[in-house]
């Protein structure tokens, strides 16, 4: 069950938009990808939770991902409360991941702040002993924190503190994201061509998803990159890492 790297999510959708790219390269380098959504997205404006139920899946599947797991708290209404800690807490210390990518710091959407919190509060109060959590066969859980937790920039187009060259991964990754056929504009989807239109349903938002990846990736040097915010400062080890 262990995995290098967790990416959380409030929305089914959001590490697809946001971190697929970066989740796709590190899958490719061999490491291994959980995936964790916080709420059924049930009051998004389009399709139901049941369909995004088996979307999300479905992408899960096409990633490669180890998991995908979901806590089932109420989308737009989920609060800091200690159950929905424990929730996390529980999810990170039975996957044991060393990187969590996380809801962005602020955004468009009031559940992405909110859920940053929350997931970066989870990741510490994981280490703490005295929290004590149960596995699914009712055995104590060890403590666990991961070592850096990083947000990714999703809507609201915030200065980041690194970005993920992804040029590679583009086109795998807009795929991903149209998986979510409920939400986003694919020529196909007659079945919901009668749906609400959303701010994110046309086919203007898709465009828009490529030119951000691409102006994130141009300070880098990169064709495409996605963006991430970190709360502490960054160290390295050899400055020729950094591009
Ligand atoms: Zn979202």
């Amino acid at each position: 069950m262990k995995v290098d790297i967790l990416a959380i999510g409030v929305h089914p959708d959001d590490v697809e938009l946001s971190a697929s790219g970066t989740l796709l390269r590190h899958l490719a380098l061999g490491k291994t990808v959980g995936l964790l959504d916080l709420t059924r997205g049930e009051l998004g404006t389009r399709g139901t939770a049941e369909i995004r139920d088996q979307e999300a899946q479905e992408a899960a599947t096409k990633m490669g991902a180890s998991f995908r797991w979901n806590l089932g708290m109420a989308d737009g209404f989920f609060q800091h409360t200690p159950d929905n800690v424990r929730k996390i807490v529980q999810a990170i210390r039975a996957c044991q991941p060393e990187i969590v990518l996380a809801n962005a710091l602020e955004d468009r959407h009031p559940d992405h702040g909110r859920a940053a919190k929350l997931e970066a509060d989870a990741c510490f109060y994981a280490g703490l002993a005295k929290i004590e959590t149960f596995d699914d066969k009712g055995l104590v859980q060890e403590r666990w924190r991961p070592k850096a937790v990083y947000h990714y920039i999703q809507d609201r187009n915030l200065r980041p503190d690194f970005t993920v060259d992804i040029s590679a991964y583009m086109e795998q990754k807009m795929d991903l994201i149209l998986t979510f056929r409920s939400q986003f504009f694919l020529p196909t989807a007659g079945e919901y061509a009668k749906e609400l239109s959303t701010p994110i349903s046309g086919k203007d938002f898709m465009d828009y998803m490529r030119s951000k990846n691409q102006a994130y990736g141009r300070d880098a040097g990169f064709a495409y990159a996605e963006a991430f915010n970190v709360s502490r400062t960054l160290g390295i080890n050899d400055l020729f890492d950094l591009i």
